[in-house]
């Protein structure tokens, strides 16, 4: 069966036994009183839980506003049905689309910022929201709150009423579910363990997190609004900073991998303070020390270490596989130029890291770039993919004028890479990390299964194919090369640019190295290739530019390259004999 299949199968199944036991809840749930209201206050909770497993269990994106995101969502349930008439549902869907926006606009203005700032920035955010919905009392009702809020018609009674935010939940997990293993879902994790690696095979970064966040204030909406129509009522302590903290703690608890962690830590958050209401003067002591507990003993929240036993990833098959389409050119250097710089320029201050460099990397060729510590090679990479910001100077890419894009949009007209230090996706298996490279736009794939046939022809290549399953972080260093490797090349790039990639391995594995460049270059693949093992170099070069201090100072075929005084003394110490 195919990926897609087997994944659709999958996803109907759990959605199906998922509504099966929320009918039977809400069947032998009691339509009133203290039980309904726990499970009424943890199904709505839930809800705006797994907004903050996306955003930051699959983002990597820290937001201490959700409680502020509930309390929009609730105050349109509220306000809109009783002072403005608006039917419920109505009010719901309003509700969810303006946090939302909130969301999204919040994003745009404050996601360019990173860790603690971000932090900083929600927590500001939240505290605006409280005192607004405190204070502006003419429109919020101030303090006081807002009372009789009504439920919709049919959905009165409290045990219908409970199936009905019961349902949303089951929706919004499979919902989760189905985004963790979309292209944008698979996004969102390759930003959360690398921006810059992400970028670099296309995602758009600042896109991605500002969607991630956006859907993480609807749901929060989602479950505002339910949560405002299950109590009838509804006031600005219930949305404060405490509140975020208590719907953060949640998600870390369940553990923020997956939609089912959200739901096992709100529903232990909201059990647990219950459970122990007998001890008292004690109890908020010994709730703060279970969770303390939890949180050290299970560093990946409980469904971390569930999962972690229940499943195993099988290896993946070794059906054939069509091979990657780059793969089928034949070896020739045309006159074509595919990269082009002129004067390129970056300086560090005083710094002239790269100090107007020339290059024309032909098509078919492989054009080594080589120079002493220090001397510009990977700025001129970072120049080049557009990771830095040229001080001077053109970029340009089939003939296109690149220089003013974004790295994604580089990535997207052809140029794919590698990393000096290496940039894997850390969370993520071997042949995740090798699909997101597969699913370049412009790579003219379509759908999971062909995105993972590519990514598998890919592996193919390098030799991971029995790997692709593991944990990228389960190999040793030499195969994690691979993986970048592959990860470019399963893009299917006009050009493949490598820095240093046999930096760090053994002598066999340089010659593995060097045997696998070799195979690429038979296929007439592009090459732009950083390195200092000159041995490798002259193996597989056609064409060389030295630099030096930013400058280039010879750029020519390998023979008068490895003979220039100029580079022998700035670079090679001697004259290298091309046959040794
Ligand atoms: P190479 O790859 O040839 O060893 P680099 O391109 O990494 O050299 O660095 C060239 C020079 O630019 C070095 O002096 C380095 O310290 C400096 N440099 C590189 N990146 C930065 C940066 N982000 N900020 C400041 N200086 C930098
Ligand atoms: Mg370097």
């Amino acid at each position: 069966m195919s990926t897609a299949a087997a994944f659709r199968q999958k996803t109907i199944t759990y959605g199906l036994i998922g509504f099966a036991a929320v009918m039977a809840i809400a069947f032998i749930a009691p339509s009133e009183g203290y039980y309904l209201n726990i499970l009424m206050h943890a199904a709505n909770y839930a809800i705006a839980v797994v907004g903050l497993v996306i955003v930051l269990g699959y983002c990597g994106q820290f937001a201490l506003c959700q409680a502020a995101f509930l309390g929009i969502g609730a105050y349109c349930v509220g306000l809109g049905t009783g002072d403005y008439g608006i039917p419920f549902f109505v009010a719901l869907f309003l509700g969810v689309v303006i946090t939302g926006l909130v969301g999204i606009f919040l994003g745009l203005t404050t996601l360019n910022l990173n860790g603690h700032y971000l932090g900083m920035v929600t927590i500001a955010f939240q505290m605006i929201v409280t005192m607004v919905l405190t204070n502006w009392a003419g429109f919020t009702h101030g303090p006081d709150g807002i009372t009789k809020i009504p439920r919709p018609a049919g959905f009165g009674g409290g045990s219908t009423y409970l199936g009905l935010c019961l349902v949303c939940l089951v929706a919004v997990l499979v919902f989760a579910y189905v985004l963790k293993a979309s292209r944008l879902g698979r996004a969102m994790q390759a930003v959360r363990d690398n921006e810059i690696a992400a970028s670099t095979c296309g995602v758009d970064v600042f896109f991605t997190k500002t969607v991630a966040f956006g859907i993480c204030a609807a749901l929060a909406g989602l479950g505002g609004g339910l949560f405002a129509g299950a109590f009838n009522y509804i006031s600005p302590d219930q949305f404060s900073f405490g509140e975020s903290v208590v719907l953060l703690t949640m998600a870390l608890l369940g553990g923020v991998e997956s939609a089912f962690g959200a739901l096992i830590g709100t529903v232990l958050l909201v059990v647990l303070p219950e459970w122990l209401r007998f001890l008292r003067q004690i109890y908020l002591a010994v709730y703060g020390g279970a969770v303390i507990a939890i949180m050290i003993f299970m560093p990946r929240g409980v469904w971390g270490l569930v999962s972690k036993y229940l499943f195993k990833t099988a290896p993946i098959g070794s059906a054939p596989v069509k091979p990657l389409p780059l793969l089928s050119r034949s070896a020739t250097v045309s006159d074509e130029i595919v990269l082009e710089t002129i004067g390129l320029a970056k300086y560090f201050g005083g710094l002239k890291a790269v100090d107007g460099v020339d290059v024309k990397v032909r098509k078919g060729s492989v054009h080594a770039l080589i120079g002493p510590n220090g001397s510009g090679k990977t700025t001129m990479l970072n120049l080049i993919t557009g990771l830095y910001v040229a001080t001077a100077g053109t970029v340009k890419l089939s003939g296109q004028d690149i220089t003013a894009l974004k790295p994604h949009d580089r990535t997207r007209l052809g140029m794919c890479r590698t990393f000096q230090n290496i940039r894997v996706f850390r969370g993520l298996t071997v042949l995740e990390n090798v699909i997101i490279g597969a699913e370049r736009r412009g790579n003219d794939v379509e759908g999971i299964d062909d995105v993972t046939e590519r990514a598998l022809a890919a592996l193919d290549f390098v030799g991971l194919r029995d790997r692709a399953h593991l944990p990228v972080g389960d190999l040793p260093y030499g195969h994690q090369r691979y993986v970048e490797i592959a990860r470019a090349l399963a893009g299917s790039p006009e050009i493949l640019l490598l820095d240093e990639p046999a930096a760090g391995l053994n002598s066999t594995e340089k010659t593995e190295m060097a045997e696998l460049l070799q195979r690429l270059k038979g296929h007439g693949t592009t090459i732009f290739i950083i390195d200092h093992d000159m041995r490798l170099i002259e193996q597989v070069a056609d064409h060389i530019t030295v630099l030096n201090f930013g400058r280039r100072i010879a750029d020519d075929d390998p023979r008068s390259v490895f003979t220039h005084p100029e580079v022998i003394a700035a670079y090679l110490g001697e004259p290298r004999n091309e046959t040794a």
